[in-house]
């Protein structure tokens, strides 16, 4: 590692506040790789590995500064930047023996950007700058190579004209006017690649090539080096308002206010000849994370022509055998930058001549797969701490780890098959292929012989068992945290909401998406981790982590099953905060279980009612008209959920498990549809009127904030009663079978008022002395509430003398907060996002200077009236890092989430503690940079 006493001397900007030029040249830099902010990413890493003594070609940064000054004053640069830009290109002069500009031995640069984070792609970069009509003679006579200077001066026209003068292909045919000359002029010569033209070739391209010029841009190219270089540089400091930088930093949450750096570096050439080439490495395989030197190279090219799919390239390991002494090189390097920067490094490099040059290294992007097993080997190799490797791994990207995969060659296929239709939100990340069905109904029919896509204009609780027979879910409404994406995610399904192209016809059954149009039956499949949505079959695998977790000790502990499953110990050893799962059934009770969740935070009871003969005994209690009438309906529903209560028990043992009473509006529980409240009717054996009655009776304008919650169980306590004697008499049977108490945690939801609480926490009481003196056992367990109305939060403290412990339930807290539904909000909080007026989606992010300022004050008085009063959160935000983070902060006992983000959270809840951990022993304000 570079030391700190050589770091501190060169420091840019440190001494003198208005320098905005620093030069670097193997064994020497003005900054090195702590300076990102300032010179970029790309400048920095320059910098460093001049430090390091690598080859690098000499340059100089322009800073960041620079580009934040230009953008702030009219795109004025600030005074006395000609003249740095002049003085460091003096000394680039010197330090080469050449000149810029000079006829006889000119000097090239390459012109290009980098912003703090890489933006890969986004912005531009030019090559061979300095060229004309007199340096190309120079150039070819010095090289003494005329065909690789006239490859050199057509290659920077082209680029020049692409990146300065904005010349792209015209709208109706989209190809750019110099690929089609080239090809135009191949096509003559009768040769296929681009290698195969000599120099008369090519020098008869940049005629043709500076008359797209004129044609396009109306003017002469700049044949002034000058002219050149500052055209190139303003290009650059452009391109970060370009529309996909700006998109991209949108998207990636990238401040506008950073800015670009631009590198001139001086020129190496790759197209020089057979000895010359160019190539991109990864110190390890970026997809699999294994400890191998991975990338490709392509002799005779120059730049981008490995990535841009002109030739095709090879594989880096031939290297040895083309260019041994620059493969030696190469490999001595890459293991001192890894070693260096200690993680896996994305390297680009160039052969001039058989010697190797190094243009840039970064920190290697990498999938999911790769970040789990990079981070735990190096630990291994004692590169990097335990901690470190935990606070490497994002843990979004775990999922990747979780989810069956589409073959990656299947993909590739349906896209060159035109077989992409759409794209939604990645609601449930995944894949899943299967055959489409308009109906919860038609679901479960049909998946008993086959996969089935469940399409939906949008879904609802009633949806749940078809959701559950689905292997996926689309709809065409609905946000992140609609119920179609939220039940999808707790029960691990594979989900694309809000695919708003999809025009759905439920009565013909048929979805029209871009001129296509697709029946009930058709196949389709949906990978839920991009949220792309594929016409026909992809054939998909399961992973190999969920191959050991749910294969019965058949699955396969390869190598990404031993990286996880050390990193989540790692995780779990560092972590406070518990975590738990939201789960309504056994089976996904055992799903959290293996996944690692040590509770249940959150069983909604309605999802139970859905279940088999359930929903006739929950609707004939709906539909009573008198307290007998609800008696004898509940008195069915009793044993039906005592059964579930018992395999819930059952399944989660020692651990605790939170029972929310019933919480939906009963208008949720019927049909709505004329045809369907006449098929019930018939059912039930009730008339058709009478029915629908009931149902317009239960309707409501606004069922959010209308008779649900508490407010059920105040009105209709029989059903508190009837629910609490279920859940006791399932502890106590589970207590005697398996003689261990299960650790029931009966929580009462939408409270608003000490006294609503006061009132259902009696009857739960009630019923629990009662069952216990019937069955002569006690089982332990609490009575608590949800916090999730504002006003519940602001009188917290007088709820705590009632409740053992609060469970937050920030769904319904932020909608409360905010006064938006989050059912309509996905209307207007994509805009509101990009307008900056909300830093992310408030139901996917927990906000906290609202919502979160409403849970510090519940917290903090809850705790104060209560000491040791329990607190969790039970919100969709609980299974996301950032809310995750907050939680710690507020110190929470646990956080709840579905089932499948529960490894995530595990990782989430580490990092928090870690960094906790660390803001604790660093108590010092931290340093502001520039
Ligand atoms: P990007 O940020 O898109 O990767 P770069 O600035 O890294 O753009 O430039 C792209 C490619 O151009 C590099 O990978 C390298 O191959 C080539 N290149 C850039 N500068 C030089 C140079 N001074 N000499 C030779 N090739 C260069
Ligand atoms: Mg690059
Ligand atoms: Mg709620």
């Amino acid at each position: 590692m570079a030391s700190t006493r050589r770091r501190r001397a060169g420091r840019p900007a440190a001494r003198k506040g208005k320098k905005h030029v620093h030069s670097f040249a193997p064994g020497q830099a003005e900054g090195g790789a702590g300076d990102r902010d300032l010179l970029g990413g790309k400048g920095a890493n320059l910098a460093e590995m001049c430090r390091l003594g690598l080859p690098v070609p000499p340059g100089f940064t322009l800073s960041t500064e620079v580009c934040a000054h230009y953008y702030a004053n009219g795109r004025r640069y600030p005074a006395g930047l000609e003249r740095e830009v002049e003085e460091a290109l003096t000394r680039l002069e010197r330090a080469l023996g050449k000149r810029f500009g000079d006829p006889a031995n000119p000097l090239l640069v390459s012109v290009r950007s980098g912003a703090r984070v890489s933006m890969p792609g986004m912005m531009d970069t030019v090559l061979n700058l300095g060229l004309n009509d007199q340096t190309v003679a120079g150039l070819a006579q010095r090289s003494g190579n005329p065909r690789f200077a006239w490859d050199a001066y057509r290659r920077f026209v082209q680029m020049y004209g692409d990146v300065v003068l904005g010349i792209e292909g015209e709208a109706e045919d989209d190809f750019d006017p110099f690929a089609r000359a080239l090809e135009e002029l191949k096509r003559r010569r009768g040769v296929s690649g681009d290698t195969q033209l000599g120099a008369e070739d090519l020098q008869e391209l940049v005629a043709t090539f500076k008359g797209i010029v004129a044609r396009h841009a109306g003017r002469e190219f700049p044949s002034d080096p000058r002219e050149q270089l500052w055209g190139a540089i303003g290009a650059v400091f452009g391109s970060w308002e370009n529309d996909r930088a700006v998109a991209y930093r949108q998207m990636n949450g990238i401040p506008s206010a950073w800015g670009t750096a631009v590198s001139v570096v001086a020129m190496v050439f790759g197209n020089l000849g057979p000895r010359s080439g160019t190539g991109v490495a990864f110190t390890r395989d970026p997809a699999t994370g294994e400890k191998r030197f991975y990338g490709e190279f392509l002799m005779n090219a120059q730049g981008e022509d490995v990535v841009a799919g002109i030739r095709t390239p090879e594989p880096i390991a031939r290297l040895a055998e083309v260019e041994p002494k620059a493969w030696r090189e190469l490999q001595r390097i890459q293991k001192t930058l890894e070693r260096h920067f200690r993680d896996m490094q994305d390297l680009e490099f160039t052969i001039e001549d058989g010697k190797l040059w190094m243009l840039q290294c970064r920190t290697g992007k990498r999938t999911g797969f790769a970040a789990v097993r990079i981070a735990t080997d190096l630990v291994r190799e004692r590169r990097i701490t335990r901690e470190e490797a935990l606070l490497r791994v994002d843990p979004e990207a775990l999922n990747q780890l979780l989810q069956p995969i589409f073959a990656p060659a299947d993909v590739r296929r349906a896209r060159a098959e035109g077989r992409l239709l759409t794209k939604g939100l990645n609601a449930g990340p995944g894949a899943a292929s299967g055959e489409i069905v308009f109906s919860a109904e038609r679901a479960l029919e049909r998946a008993a012989r086959a996969r089935v896509i469940l399409v939906r204009i949008e879904t609802s609780p009633e949806d749940i068992r078809g959701m559950q027979a689905a292997a996926g879910i689309l709809t065409a409404r609905g946000g992140m945290t609609s119920h179609a994406a939220l039940v999808a995610r707790q029960m691990g399904r594979v989900c694309v909401a809000g695919a708003g192209e999809l025009a759905i016809d439920y009565r013909k059954r048929t979805l029209a998406v871009n001129g296509r149009t697709l029946r009930e039956g058709e196949p389709l499949s949906l990978d839920g981790s991009s949220g792309e949505v594929f016409a026909g079959e992809l054939a998909t695998e399961p992973s190999e982590v969920l191959s050991v977790l749910f294969g019965g000790g058949q699955g396969v502990k390869g190598p990404v099953w031993r990286a996880y499953s050390e990193l989540l110990r790692w995780a779990d050893a560092a972590r406070t905060l518990g975590v738990r799962a939201n789960a309504d059934q056994a089976d996904q009770a055992e799903t959290a279980l293996a996944f690692g969740a040590e509770g249940i935070g959150l069983c909604r009871t309605e999802h139970m009612f859905f279940e088999g003969s359930k929903i006739d005994a929950v609707r004939e209690m709906i539909l009573a008209d008198t307290t007998e009438e609800r008696a004898r309906a509940l008195a069915r529903l009793l044993p039906l959920q005592r059964a579930d209560f018992t395999a819930l028990f059952r399944a989660m043992g020692p651990f605790p498990v939170t029972i929310r009473t019933l919480d939906p509006p009963l208008h949720e529980f019927l049909p709505h549809e004329e045809h369907e409240i006449s098929f019930l009717a018939r059912d039930m054996g009730v008339s058709f009127e009478r029915l629908k009655a009931k149902v317009e009776s239960l309707a409501e304008l606004n069922p959010m904030l209308g008779h649900r919650g508490c407010r059920l169980g105040i009105t209709f306590p029989e059903i508190t009663r009837t629910q609490a004697r279920a859940l006791f008499e399932a502890a106590c049977e589970v207590a005697r079978a398996t003689g261990k108490a299960p650790r029931p945690e009966v929580m009462i939801p939408l409270v608003a008022t000490p006294r609503e609480l006061a009132l259902q926490a009696a009857e739960v009481r009630a019923v629990a002395a009662q069952v216990f003196a019937e069955q002569g056992r006690e089982v332990p367990y609490l009575v608590g509430t949800m916090i999730e109305l504002p006003r519940a939060a602001l009188v917290a403290g007088e709820l705590a003398r009632e409740a053992e412990f609060f469970s937050f339930g920030t769904n319904d807290l932020t909608q409360t907060t905010y006064g938006i539904s989050r059912d309509d909000g996905a209307k207007f909080i994509p805009l509101y996002i990009a307008h900056e007026i909300f830093a992310a989606d408030p139901f996917a992010r927990l906000d906290r200077e609202g919502t979160g300022r409403l849970m510090r004050i519940a917290c903090e008085e809850g705790r104060a009236a209560r000491a040791g009063l329990k607190l969790g959160i039970c919100g969709e935000h609980g299974g996301d890092p950032s809310s995750i983070e907050f939680c710690q902060a507020l110190g929470l006992d646990y956080v709840s989430c579905s089932p499948y983000r529960v490894p995530i959270a595990r990782l989430a809840a580490a990092q928090a503690a870690l960094r906790a951990k660390a803001a604790l022993s660093a108590p010092r304000p931290r340093a502001r940079r520039r």
